[in-house]
């Protein structure tokens, strides 16, 4: 509270204190110096960690990565697609989805995206013959129509990787998102709901797909026989594939481990607190969240919205400026200088192609931090300051 007993600007940035548990093994992994996931004969805090995770999703198989990003570049490789394959991925993602997509030597093909950030799927469809896999990326955990997107994908015979790097929590019907697929990719960088500055996971059920990705994850010689159930699909793939080194380390699984029984409650309080907002910036005709879709379940750490009706690209500026005077940042995805999430900066691409649907979205979309930590007078902070801010702008 400030003097005038006025609450202050909620601070979004902090990340979460890691839980105390983390203390003690993080302390045992120090004296003993083992931190290479395969030193240990049997149950390495890495091999916990993926036994713990897949029961948490209920699926078969975890394999612990240095990233998501490299859990999609195994997950294409996995999937043994040809040099300069075709994956289909939504425009509207982080510029490493199509960085792993390049990666794996295959070719991304971008889908346009609706004002409620997931996939079109008449785009799609037109899109996905002569397509050899598909990754979805659930941005910011928006998730796209599963039901649609595997039937179609199903039907055209083409695998699908979902990238759940931002949707731990989120479920679809009765799976959890990540499970869809035929593989699924978390991440634990800094900015998700498991933190462990850096890292991340695949989940599948498909035996022979985490055979592969093990082995190219760098399981050399015979460390595959440390993760269990795959024995007969080791054995075929042993010394066929190559290594690329993109192990977990245990320190991050130290990290990880004690966050996992918190996720239930953080996705609980997040979508609260995204949901309370929601409702305040919907109660304007300036200002409009995206419904979920009826089978989605989210699980939000931030907030995206529109700006809805006759905006101008000076008047949307204004209005970041109008929230920042008032202590709230607001990205404007498409007019932030630079933004690693509009598809025409992915010049490691070429020339960005035309996708007007998704950039008259981007060029309007905002994005605020809601850690699940914050109370509800710092949400009322928060959507005051927006609802204020577009007040002001609209009136510029
Ligand atoms: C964060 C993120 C990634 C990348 O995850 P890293 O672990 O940093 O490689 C990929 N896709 C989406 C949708 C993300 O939010």
């Amino acid at each position: 509270m400030a003097p005038d007993g006025q609450t202050l600007a909620p601070n979004v940035y902090d990340a979460e204190p890691i839980p105390d548990a983390a203390r003690a093994e993080i302390d045992r992994l120090l004296t003993s110096g083992d931190l290479f996931r395969y030193t240990a004969p049997a149950d390495a805090p890495v091999a916990l960690l993926e036994v713990e995770f897949a029961n948490l999703l209920g699926a078969r198989y975890a394999l612990a990565v240095s990233s998501c990003s490299a859990a999609l570049f195994l997950s294409l490789k996995a999937l043994d697609l040809p040099k300069g394959a075709k994956v289909l991925i939504p425009a509207f993602t982080f510029a490493a989805v199509p960085s792993a997509v390049v990666h794996a030597d295959c070719a991304p093909v971008l889908v346009e995206v609706g004002q409620n950030y997931r996939v079109d799927m008449a785009d799609f469809a037109a899109k996905l013959p002569g397509a050899d896999a598909v990754m979805i990326s659930h941005m910011r955990g928006h998730t796209s129509d599963m039901d649609a997107i595997m039937a179609l994908a199903d039907a055209a015979g083409v695998p699908v990787i979902e990238d759940a790097a931002h949707s731990l929590g989120t479920t679809w019907g009765t799976r959890n998102i990540g499970t869809i697929g035929r593989i699924g990719c978390f991440s634990f960088q800094s900015y998700k709901l498991v933190n462990a500055g850096e890292g991340g996971i695949m989940v599948t059920d498909d035996p022979e797909l985490a055979a592969r990705a093990i082995i190219m994850s760098g399981a050399y010689e015979q460390n595959w026989k440390k993760h269990p159930g795959l024995q007969n699909s080791f054995g075929h793939w042993q010394n066929k594939l190559p290594l690329y080194n993109l192990r977990m380390q245990n320190l991050s699984a130290a990290v990880i481990r004690p966050q996992l029984p918190l996720v239930a409650e953080r996705v609980a309080k997040g979508l609260a607190n995204h949901d309370y907002v929601a409702g305040r910036l919907n109660s304007t005709t300036t200002l409009h969240v995206p419904p979920a879709l009826p089978q989605e379940s989210r699980a939000p750490d931030s907030i995206q919205f529109n700006l809805i009706g006759d905006w101008t690209d000076a008047q949307a500026t204004g209005f970041q400026s109008a929230a920042k005077a008032r202590g709230v940042s607001v990205q404007v995805f498409g007019l932030s200088d630079g933004n690693a999430r509009a598809f025409w900066n992915w010049q490691f691409l070429g020339d960005p192609p035309d996708l007007p649907q998704t950039r008259a979205m981007l060029m309007r979309a905002c994005d605020v931090r809601l850690p699940a930590r914050l109370t509800r007078p710092e949400l009322d902070y928060i959507a005051d300051a927006l609802i204020d801010a577009a007040t002001d702008a609209c009136n510029q």
